[in-house]
């Protein structure tokens, strides 16, 4: 990658981290001069702006220059009158000096989150434990491989990949995995998530304490990386990580990552390291049945000695399907009301009461028809373009017929809408379709609902994190 393209994306990874109107007010206004010896030089439009830029913004620009170029990086700010970019205007220097004021109380008040997080808090979470996950159909197997690596170590299923969506149990079970190993031997584990992983590394670049950093990681028996999706796009970690992950399968030491999707769909993910993660065992972990929601529900309410009438739990089950996260928050705000105002809770004051979660976590406003076709071309590794167009070829029909299927329910837009986003096909076709995916689904086709069920997932998380 040459430096034009690592500050390109190093600037567009901020993006996301900083407030609309800081980005504006700070990066909108700083040009990339130079770069040499891995020092660049950034242009800045005045002392103040520089001065503030200092104490805000440097240290969140160089750690996330290291980490997207995998090699030490630093910043010089360089004061040039014109940087700024704003055509014939002056900079504002009072409202620079206000901005500089804001940003120095702010940063009494709060420290940035970057050093906040200290990574030792590697601490596991008691709670999240083997007995305290109610296993279903949609968890069994991922439930059964967790416990038997907890047992034996190093010696099953290594390494081993958790995948599924928000709020399924990834973490828990990950966590399970550590508690049982700490209560039952004295094995080494570490639990880290992929940022805890990443500022751990960053961190030990910029205190030339690498050796402290490799220890940490690879002198332990037991492995559990949290969310390596967050490794997309970042070579430099991917590069570290493989060279834990090397180190620790060599010497037949426990690996257990987990991801929000299979490695297939990792995007940005070197060749080398997603071979490492495909070597092992990846389960899924599915969104619950209604049966196991209901029984997630009543072991919730059992932790917490309350009691809910099952009317109320079925109302609940019904209305949540894929977030187990959800199900927990419903009790709680339920357990709180009742608590606070001493009142009973029947099924009125809960549908009252929960009207909110369940309204966000049934959420598909927001969806496209372009998102869902893109979306559904990506998972069948096709083009949107196909899907779009009039071939018939099998290859593409299921495809197209899957979009189709996803528009008109995930969306409120008419056949009518669906068929002409399609190039303009009839209606009539869209319903066709439409109704062919229904009856597959109906016939309880295998292929079918997974394949609706996990693009369903994916859609809306993709729209929650957007
Ligand atoms: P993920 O990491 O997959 O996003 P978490 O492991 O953080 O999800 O789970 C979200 C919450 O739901 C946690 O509080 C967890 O304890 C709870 N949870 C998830 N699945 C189950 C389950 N099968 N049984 C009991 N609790 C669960
Ligand atoms: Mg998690």
């Amino acid at each position: 990658m040459n430096i034009t393209e690592i500050w390109t994306r190093t600037i567009s990874e901020i993006r996301g981290k900083v407030s609309d109107s800081d980005y504006s007010s700070w990066f909108s206004r700083l040009r990339f001069d130079s770069e040499k010896n891995g020092c660049v030089t950034l242009n800045v439009p005045s002392a103040f702006f520089r001065d503030g830029f200092e104490s805000k913004y440097r240290s969140l620009v160089e750690s996330t220059l290291t980490e997207i170029s995998g090699k030490p990086m630093t910043v010089k700010l360089v004061i040039k009158k014109d940087s700024d970019g704003s055509k014939g205007g002056s900079v504002n220097t009072s409202a620079a000096a206000t901005a500089v004021k804001e940003a120095a109380d702010k940063l009494k008040e709060q420290k940035p989150v970057r050093e906040k997080k200290n990574s030792s808090d590697c601490q596991l979470n008691p709670a999240y434990t083997f007995d305290s996950f109610v296993p279903g159909e949609n968890s069994n197997f991922a439930y059964s491989a967790a416990m038997a690596i907890a047992k034996n170590p190093g010696s099953v299923y290594n390494p081993c990949l958790l995948y599924g969506g928000v709020g399924l149990g990834k973490t828990h079970l990950l966590q399970s995995i550590g508690n049982y190993i700490q209560q039952n031997s004295n094995i080494k584990i570490m639990y880290a998530t992929t940022e805890n992983f990443t500022h751990d590394f960053i961190q030990s670049i910029n205190d030339k304490t690498q050796s402290q950093f490799q220890k940490k990681y690879r002198k332990v028996s037991v492995l559990l990386m949290d969310d390596i999706q967050f490794l997309q796009k970042k070579e430099g970690i991917q590069s570290e990580l493989f060279n834990t992950f090397n180190d620790l399968y060599d010497t037949g030491r426990q690996i257990v990552f987990t991801s929000d999707r299979p490695v297939e769909e990792l995007r940005d993910i070197s060749d080398r390291l997603r071979s490492r993660f495909e070597r092992g065992l990846c389960i899924d972990i599915q969104p619950p049945d209604y049966e196991t929601r209901i029984a997630i529900l009543k072991a919730k309410c059992a932790e917490k000695n309350f009691t809910i009438s099952s009317d109320v739990l079925e109302y609940i089950a019904k209305n949540i399907s894929s977030n187990v996260r959800a199900l927990e928050s419903c009790i709680t705000k339920l357990i709180a009301y009742s608590t606070l105002l001493n009142k009973d809770i029947s099924l009125e004051t809960a549908k009252e009461q929960l009207k909110q979660i369940i309204n966000s976590n049934n959420d598909t406003s927001g969806i496209t028809l372009d998102f869902i076709i893109r979306s559904t071309a990506q998972y069948f590794n096709v083009s949107p373009f196909d899907i779009k167009g009039k071939s018939r070829g099998q290859s593409i029909i299921i495809p197209r017929q899957i979009a189709m299927y996803l528009c008109r329910t995930l969306t409120d837009y008419s056949t009518n809408e669906i068929a002409s986003e399609f190039g303009g096909k009839n209606h009539t076709t869209v319903i066709y379709y439409v109704q062919k995916v229904s009856s597959l689904i109906q016939a309880d086709d295998a292929e079918t609902i997974n394949t609706v069920t996990k693009l369903t997932n994916l859609i809306k998380q993709e729209m929650k994190r957007n």
